[in-house]
């Protein structure tokens, strides 16, 4: 098969893919997840495994982890399909919905492959809405907060079109996935397919890499090493962080909604801290001994960022329930079981073992604390 510029089109090999029985044969729906191995796709994998979906997940795995998905891999409803949704993808049998959420979210791996990534954001946007087109399913697009850029209004609603750089080294995100909403929105213009578009503000959680230089994930983990708290700037520019169950649930009522509904749709948690304050309360919650160290501000970093979510709340009937203390205690059980789990005893000393046990102590006083 030949694209439109004359290339070879690499269409999945998806032959290890049963067909999945007709939608109309059965109440439950069949699901694609695009970028399911990744933090926030793993968890909306699980969410709909758990509620009698058939999930189909595509993933090439460029940020994504087996690790995420791997107790679904045996699941009879659960199937996983390495592809890359820069090329076409051909699934057989019915599909009723299609989330988008493959691309890199954090800044660190969207620069490191910038053409990649505006190619992630446009060209996957499009497999994955001709995909829908074909299989007459709902799509719902991953967009997010960088849209509105460095932004002049505060807080962003949905109506603020933006303040974005775009030759500065975020646009290949920022600008990919404004593109990709144009997209959506001129393929319901076009051929009035039900679009939705989640404009994701920071989430945080479980299962978000180690090494990617966000900030709740990094600054997690260097308490738990007691190595200093990175800083960007002074550290008053501020974010707004949304607990991932929070957001999977967002996404899900999105999805969901009213048939005309398209968003876009901000889901985040306006509750509006600084950055300082986060290292502080990570710090605190770690039992951690770390000090803060500043490091230079980089380009066109927000300074401000607060989500208006009364369109969720009017129309989703969606506000977050997880506050920032019970996010961080999940989150920093999940990175101390992980950091300390994957040392070798042998390798530690013994003021590091005497470390370790406290860490898994707090861990498990975590775990056992009531809801
Ligand atoms: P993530 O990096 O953990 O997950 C992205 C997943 O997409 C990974 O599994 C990765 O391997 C996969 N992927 C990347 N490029 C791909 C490609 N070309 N083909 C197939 N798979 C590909 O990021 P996340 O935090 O889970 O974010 C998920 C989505 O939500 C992203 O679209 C992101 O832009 C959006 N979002 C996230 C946040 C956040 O705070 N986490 C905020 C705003 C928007």
């Amino acid at each position: 098969m030949k694209t439109e510029n004359g290339r070879q089109n690499l269409v999945a090999n998806v032959s290890g893919v049963r067909s999945l029985p007709k939608a109309g044969h059965h109440s439950k729906k069949t699901v694609v997840v695009a970028g399911g191995a990744g933090f926030i796709g793993s968890h909306l994998c699980d969410r709909l495994v758990q509620k009698g979906c058939d999930v189909i997940c595509l993933d090439n795995l460029y940020t994504g982890d087996m690790s995420n998905i791997r107790p679904l891999l045996n699941h009879p409803r659960f199937r996983f399909v390495q592809h890359d949704v820069r090329t076409p993808v051909v699934l057989p049998g019915p599909i009723d919905r299609v989330y988008n959420l493959a691309c890199a979210a954090s800044p660190r791996h969207y620069q490191s492959d910038p053409v990649g990534t505006m190619m992630t954001c446009t060209l996957g946007a499009r497999h994955m809405l001709d995909l829908a087109c074909e299989k007459s399913a709902r799509v719902l697009q991953a967009s997010t907060s960088e849209v509105y850029g460095d932004p002049e209004v505060h807080p962003q609603s949905e109506d603020y079109l933006g303040h974005v750089n775009p030759i500065g080294p975020r646009a290949c995100y920022d600008e990919g996935k404004r593109a990709a909403e144009t997209l959506f929105f001129d393929y319901r213009r076009l051929y009035n397919i039900p679009i939705k578009v989640a404009r994701i503000f920071n989430t945080y959680g479980p299962r978000m890499l180690e090494d990617d230089g966000r900030v709740v994930s990094n600054f997690v983990v260097q308490a738990l090493r007691d190595e200093p708290i990175t800083i960007y700037g002074d550290g008053t520019q501020t974010r707004s962080f949304c607990f991932v169950d929070d957001l999977v649930s967002g996404l899900e009522l999105l999805m969901e909604s009213d048939e005309e509904f398209a968003g876009p749709c901000n889901l985040g948690n306006p509750h509006e801290v600084t950055i300082r304050e986060i290292a502080e309360r990570v710090v605190s919650a770690a039992g951690s001994k770390s000090a803060v160290r500043h490091m230079p501000l980089p380009q066109d970093d927000p300074k401000r960022r607060r989500p208006l979510i009364d369109r969720a709340l009017t129309r989703l009937g969606w506000r977050p329930t997880i506050d920032l203390d019970r996010g961080l205690k999940e989150t920093i059980g999940y990175f101390c079981l992980k950091i300390f789990s994957s040392i070798a005893v042998s390798e530690l000393s013994q003021v590091q073992l005497a470390t370790r046990k406290s860490k898994q102590n707090t861990v498990l006083q975590i775990k056992r604390k009531p809801e």
